[in-house]
């Protein structure tokens, strides 16, 4: 069976609200100037130290770590946010059954095993759930996809996502690529990393993965 990996956030699962409302949280708590929601949504499929220090260039060390402690507080009281995709679930038990199927995000372990029972998606759908914190360096490196091979001795065959990080991190890994317009990243910021396909949302994989 082949392997694919899949990103969370933004693919399977509408995660915006949670994660902008934590942000929003965090940086007013931090007492941050305002920063627009749009230019938050920008950065999101990088990990939250990258979002931040995109948004605050000039933060680092302990405040930059006391934001992020108040952003992922603030994650988990406000997960009831989160919603899977419409037929996303079936999609992911159509697809077990042909292929091994590995979730990827740029969200912690935690984070992502919260969001995946907060949505009811079964996670025995995945091989293995990886975090950003199992790997030194997470998207747009590919060290999440390589750990992934590590683990199941095999190489990656699609690796898909909503962000051109997602992309990128797919290409380095050798994967054909294949892109979602469900997230904050238009086709035409997608388009720039050539991505192999680009589908309007998850479910459409099944016609190109017949
Ligand atoms: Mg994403």
């Amino acid at each position: 069976m082949d392997l694919i990996c899949i990103d969370m956030d933004n693919t399977l699962i509408d995660s915006d609200k949670t994660h902008i409302i934590g942000y929003l949280y965090a940086f007013k708590k931090n007492k941050l100037p305002k920063v627009s929601i749009k230019k938050i949504k920008k950065y999101f499929g990088l990990v939250s130290s990258e979002i931040v220090k995109n948004l605050f260039p000039e933060i680092s060390g302990q405040k930059l770590q006391k934001i992020l402690e108040d952003n992922y507080k603030y994650f988990f009281k406000q997960r009831h946010h989160l919603k899977a995709f419409r037929g996303i679930k079936k999609t992911l038990s159509i697809l077990n059954k042909k292929y091994n199927l590995v979730l990827i995000s740029n969200c912690s372990k935690k984070e992502v095993i919260a969001s995946i029972k907060k949505t009811k998606i079964n996670p025995k759908l995945f091989k293995l759930m990886i975090g950003s914190n199992e790997v030194k360096r997470p998207k747009p490196y590919p060290d999440e996809i390589l750990l992934a091979e590590k683990k199941l001795r095999q190489k990656v065959k699609f690796v898909i996502g909503d962000s051109p990080y997602d992309i990128i991190a797919g290409k380095k890994a050798k994967a054909k690529t294949i892109a979602v317009l469900t997230g904050n990243h238009s086709k035409k910021d997608l388009e720039k990393e050539h991505p192999d396909f680009i589908l309007k949302d998850f479910n459409k994989i099944l016609k190109i993965l017949k």
